[in-house]
C-alpha cells in the first residue's frame, strides 16, 4: 500500500481501478488475453523490446558521432535494463500465468522498479527513477504503437492518474467514466485545478511521484476531503474508506436541501452566492445548486481550439449562458488568455515568463480585433437576460482599463451603425487581481461600476509564487496577513466608493475563509458552483457579529499558519468534520 499527500482541488472520495496516462497520453489499460493469445503477447514484447534497443543504439550512434563517445554512453544504462534477461523473465511470467498483455505487464515490471528506486537514499540513485519511467515510456510506445488507447473508450469508471493534465486535456475529461483524478504536478488554483473542480469530481494534485506508484489496474484511493491518495490498498482501508465515501455523499446529499433556502446570517444579513463557470451549460447547472447568478463566467474556454469561435457562436455561448441563469445577473469576463491558457495564435511566441507576460487584457489589446469580436457578441447578447455585466481581467494600470474601455464604445458605436441592438448602459467592471489595482483600488472604483477580487492571481503576484506550481504551494497562501490587509482594503474602499465589491478566487468557495470574509464586510461570493451548498450551509450557522469578530482576530496574527490553525477551529465550530 502506497500513500501519498497532495493538494485537494475538488472534494470527495473516489475508489477506483487507475488508468495511468502517461506524459505522451499512452493509457495501459489493465488488460487480460485469452490463453491462446500468450504466445503473441509473448513476441510482441520480445519485438518491443528488440525495437526499442534498436531506436536507442541509433540514438547513440548518431550522438557518438556529433557529441563523443563520452555522450553517448548515457544510452548504454538504458541499453542494459533492455536487455536485463531478469526483467524479461518477470514481464513474460506475468503475460504467461496472469494472462496480462504485454504493455500491461510491461508497466507492473517497471512501476515496481520505479519503486525500487524511489524508496532509495542516495539522490543519484533516485534520480534514476526517470531513466526507468523513460525506459518505460519508450517499450510502452513500441508495444502499444499508433494504438494507444484514448480515454475515449473507457468502458467503465476509473481513476485517472497523470503526471499533468493541459487545461484542454482536462476540458475534454470524460464526464461520466473518470471518477477522480491524481495527478503528480499542479497547484491549487492552477486552471486544470479549476476545472476538476467545476467538472466535480474528487481530484488531487502536487502529488511529485505518485505516476512512478501506480500500474494500470491498480486500487486507488483519491480522499480529496483529506488530501490523500493511496494505492493498493489492503482490505481494512479499503472498508474504511468505503464509510468515509458514503458518509461524505450522505452529508452533500443533505446539504443539497438547502437549494431553495436564502444564504442568510442568524443576524439576517444576506450574502449573494454566485457561481463561477467555464462553460455556458453550467449556467442553469449553477441555479440548480442555489447560485443567485453567475458571478464569473470565463469565456477564454471558448477558445482553448484549434480555431477560433466567430462572432455569432461566440454570441450563441454568451446567450445560452444568460438564458441558462433564468433572468439572474451574469458577469461575462472578457478572455483571459495566455499564461497556462493558451491560444493557437498565442503558442507561437513561446514565453520565458508566461504568468508575467502577454497575459489577458494585455493579450486583448494586442489583438484588438479579436477583442472586439468579442465586445461585440457580449453586447449582441445583453438583452438576452437580466443583468448582464462585462468585466475586463488582469488591469494593472488605469491606461490598461481606460484602452478596454474605449474599445468597448468603439465595438457600441458600430454595432450602433449597423442597427444592432445592445444593452447601451451595460455594466461594466473589473477583476482586482494585480498588487498594483489593489494599491490604487480608489482611482479604479472612480472608473468601473463593480470589482471583482481575483485571489488567485492576486496571491501568485503579492506571494511571487505560482499558483501552478506544487514546488512553492507552501509559499502560496489566502491566510498570508499581506493578502488579508489587502482584501481588507479593497473591499472597504469599494464600500467607501459607493462600487459593489465580489470575491470570485477559489478561496470564495473555501468553507475556512467563509467567516473572515463576511467580517472583512463581503456581501458577494462567487465560486465553483459545487462549493455553494457547503456555503451556504457555514453562513446560514453563523451570525455576522461573530464573523467580526473572527476577522478582527485574524488580523492580529503575523502568519498565515496561526492564521489557518485559527480559522479551521472556528470553522470546525460549524461544520462537520468530514467536510473541511
Ligand atoms: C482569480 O484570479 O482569482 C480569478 C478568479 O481568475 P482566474 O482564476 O480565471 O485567473
Ligand atoms: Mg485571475
Amino acid at each position: 500500500m502506497d500513500k501519498l499527500s497532495g493538494i485537494a482541488v475538488s472534494p470527495g472520495v473516489a475508489i477506483a481501478e487507475a488508468v495511468v496516462l502517461d506524459a505522451e497520453e499512452l493509457r495501459i489499460p489493465r488488460r487480460i488475453v485469452p490463453p491462446e493469445e500468450v504466445a503473441t503477447e509473448i513476441e510482441r514484447l520480445d519485438r518491443g523490446i528488440a525495437d526499442s534497443i534498436a531506436g536507442l543504439e541509433s540514438q547513440r550512434t548518431s550522438v557518438r558521432n556529433s557529441l563523443g563517445a563520452n555522450a553517448a554512453d548515457v544510452f548504454n544504462w538504458h541499453i542494459g535494463v533492455l536487455n536485463d534477461a531478469g526483467q524479461r523473465r518477470e514481464i513474460a511470467e506475468l503475460i504467461k500465468e496472469r494472462f496480462y498483455s504485454a504493455a500491461y505487464a510491461t508497466s507492473t515490471v517497471m512501476r515496481k522498479q520505479q519503486r525500487r528506486f524511489l524508496s532509495m537514499t542516495d539522490p543519484l540513485l533516485a534520480e534514476r527513477i526517470r531513466d526507468v519511467q523513460d525506459i518505460e515510456r519508450r517499450l510502452l510506445r513500441n508495444l502499444l504503437g499508433a494504438s494507444g488507447e484514448d480515454m475515449a473508450h473507457l468502458t467503465r469508471e476509473i481513476i485517472l492518474v497523470a503526471h499533468d493534465l493541459s487545461t484542454s486535456q482536462t476540458a475534454l475529461l470524460p464526464e461520466t467514466k473518470v471518477a477522480g483524478v491524481a495527478l503528480d504536478v499542479g497547484g491549487p488554483t492552477s486552471h486544470t485545478a479549476i476545472l476538476l473542480r467545476s467538472w466535480g469530481h474528487p481530484a488531487v494534485v502536487g502529488l511529485n511521484e505518485f505516476t512512478g506508484m501506480v500500474s494500470g489496474g491498480d486500487t486507488v484511493i483519491v480522499d480529496a476531503v483529506h488530501h490523500v491518495v493511496i494505492a493498493n490498498p489492503d482490505e481494512e482501508v479499503l472498508e474504511q474508506y468505503r464509510v468515509r465515501q458514503a458518509s461524505y455523499v450522505r452529508l452533500t446529499d443533505e446539504l443539497g436541501s438547502l437549494r431553495d433556502l436564502p444564504a442568510v446570517t442568524q443576524d439576517d444579513v444576506t450574502i449573494q452566492l454566485m457561481a463561477n463557470i467555464e462553460y455556458p451549460r453550467e449556467a442553469e447547472a449553477s441555479v440548480r445548486k442555489g447560485a443567485d447568478g453567475v458571478g464569473l463566467y470565463r469565456t477564454e474556454f471558448l477558445f482553448l481550439r484549434e480555431v477560433e469561435p466567430d462572432e455569432d457562436e461566440q454570441y450563441a455561448a454568451y446567450a445560452a449562458a444568460i438564458r441558462g441563469a433564468g433572468g439572474r445577473p451574469v458577469t461575462i469576463r472578457t478572455f483571459d488568455l495566455g499564461a497556462d491558457k493558451v491560444t493557437q495564435k498565442k503558442s507561437l511566441e513561446q514565453e520565458r515568463n508566461p504568468m508575467l507576460g502577454v497575459r489577458s487584457i494585455r493579450f486583448s489589446l494586442q489583438h484588438l480585433g479579436m477583442f472586439k469580436i468579442q465586445l461585440r457578441a457580449i453586447l449582441r447578447a445583453s438583452p438576452e437576460g437580466g443583468g448582464v455585466r462585462l468585466m475586463f481581467p488582469l488591469i494593472s494600470s488605469l491606461i490598461e482599463l481606460r484602452q478596454a474601455k474605449m474599445t468597448l464604445r468603439d465595438a457600441m458605436e458600430d454595432l450602433e451603425e449597423e442597427g444592432i441592438t445592445f444593452c447601451p448602459d451595460i455594466e461594466v467592471g473589473m477583476m482586482m487581481e494585480t498588487p498594483a489595482a489593489a494599491t490604487q483600488c480608489r482611482q479604479f472604483a472612480r472608473e468601473v461600476s463593480f470589482v471583482s477580487i481575483g485571489t488567485n492571481d492576486l496571491i501568485q503576484y503579492m506571494l511571487a509564487a505560482d499558483r501552478g506550481n506544487e514546488r512553492v504551494s507552501r509559499y502560496y497562501s489566502a491566510a498570508h496577513p499581506a493578502v488579508l490587509r489587502t482584501i481588507r482594503d479593497i473591499i472597504r474602499t469599494c464600500g467607501r466608493e459607493g462600487v459593489q465589491c465580489s470575491l470570485c478566487g477559489e478561496m470564495a468557495g473555501e468553507p475556512m475563509y467563509t467567516l473572515l470574509l463576511i467580517g472583512l464586510g463581503l456581501r458577494t461570493f462567487s465560486m465553483a458552483p459545487n462549493n455553494i451548498p457547503e456555503i451556504k450551509k457555514l453562513i446560514r450557522s453563523c451570525t455576522a457579529a461573530k464573523a467580526e469578530r473572527v476577522a478582527r482576530r485574524a488580523l492580529t496574527f503575523d502568519t498565515d499558519q496561526q492564521v489557518v490553525n485559527y480559522l479551521r477551529l472556528e470553522t470546525l465550530k460549524l461544520l462537520p468534520v468530514d467536510l473541511i
